[in-house]
């Protein structure tokens, strides 16, 4: 039986990005996505010192009514994608998530 482990350690798994899809354009599956992956990061908070995206995410949360991702105002989820200039450390150094993580 194959071992059962976090990621992080080894290079993560690429799936190429489905941008054929009518799903891609679509906003309102775009902000679900953005959703769920901020809430994992809201519960690990680890890259926080990697750049901008980090900080902007969390401000977002804590100085909102719920304290949870369900508190920030969708509208301002661009702001957090603004700050990201794709260097690809929060994936490829330090998320434990990453696939083959099923939280992917
Ligand atoms: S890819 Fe780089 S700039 Fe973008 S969120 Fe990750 S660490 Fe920040
Ligand atoms: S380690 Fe992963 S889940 Fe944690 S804050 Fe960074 S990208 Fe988000």
């Amino acid at each position: 039986m194959k071992e059962k482990r976090e990621g992080g350690i080894e290079a993560p798994t690429r799936h190429a990005i489905d941008w054929q899809s009518p799903d891609f354009y679509d906003r309102d599956k775009l902000n679900a996505e953005l959703e769920r992956v901020f809430d994992v990061c809201h519960g690990c908070r680890r890259c926080v010192s990697l750049c901008d995206s980090f900080p902007t995410l969390f401000d977002l949360i804590d100085e909102s009514e719920t304290m949870e991702v369900d508190g920030v105002d969708k509208k301002d989820y661009q702001k957090v994608a603004d700050q990201c200039y794709l260097c690809d450390m929060c994936y490829m150094t330090k998320c434990p998530y990453v696939p083959p993580h099923e939280w992917r």
